[in-house]
């Protein structure tokens, strides 16, 4: 599995489409200070679900559309496609190439996609979780990410090991179960309730 293409569209400082090639190995990003280097792992990390608007350097999730300069006005929108090579099946999906994008609308609307057809966040992070790229993203160390890992409390650093051993996606599965059937509780004790009164 690697990556092959990462495509921006109105991703912050990329108001033009703009596609980035990979090729297998190592590839470096150079530019001047403020080019939009650091920009271009945001919308990796962007477009592989991550949730969190500061993790993106932003205020908010919105400030991820491209705000206009000078020369051109802001756009209503931002798009990321990251395109993977899953030749070796590392990703649980039977296409050997896989797509997923992101768009996020200033109204607040998003959609996600996996080869061109919607989907829901979720089953994009179900898809990356068992493949090293999950959701938590340590698979991506930003600036001044490293002192935080190195400086986590021993339950933070069991959560990064639970990630990268893929114990966490069922972690939270198991919580989600748990709340509905808190919630399915609640309702039969309504129910059992009602059935007295009726009674
Ligand atoms: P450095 O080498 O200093 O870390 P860099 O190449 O990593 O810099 P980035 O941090 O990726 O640079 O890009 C910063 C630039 O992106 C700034 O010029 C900022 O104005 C621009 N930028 C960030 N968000 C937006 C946005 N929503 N719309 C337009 N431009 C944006």
């Amino acid at each position: 599995m690697h990556l092959k293409t990462l495509t921006l569209r109105g991703f912050k400082s990329f108001a033009s489409a703009t596609t980035l090639h990979l090729e297998p190995g190592i590839t470096c990003v150079v530019g001047p200070n403020g080019s939009g280097k650091s920009n271009v792992v945001d919308a990796l990390s962007w477009v592989m679900g991550e949730q969190g608007a500061k993790t993106l350097r932003g205020g908010n999730m919105a400030d991820v559309i491209f705000a206009g300069t000078s020369s051109r006005p802001p756009l209503g929108r931002a798009e990321v496609s990251l395109t993977i090579d899953n030749a070796d099946g590392a990703l649980p999906i039977e296409y050997s190439e896989v797509t997923i994008s992101r768009t996020l609308f200033r109204n607040g609307g998003s959609e996600y996609a996996i080869n061109g057809s919607s989907c829901r966040l979720l089953d994009i992070q179900d898809l990356l979780s068992d493949s090293g790229l999950g959701r938590e993203m340590h698979v991506i160390v930003g600036q001044g990410r490293l002192d935080s890992v190195l400086s986590a409390s021993p339950e933070e650093r069991r959560g990064f090991i639970e990630e990268a051993a893929g114990v966490l996606k069922h972690r939270k599965r198991k919580e989600k179960a748990l709340r509905k059937l808190e919630a399915m509780a609640a309702n039969l004790a309504r129910v059992s309730d009602l059935t007295t009164e009726i009674r």
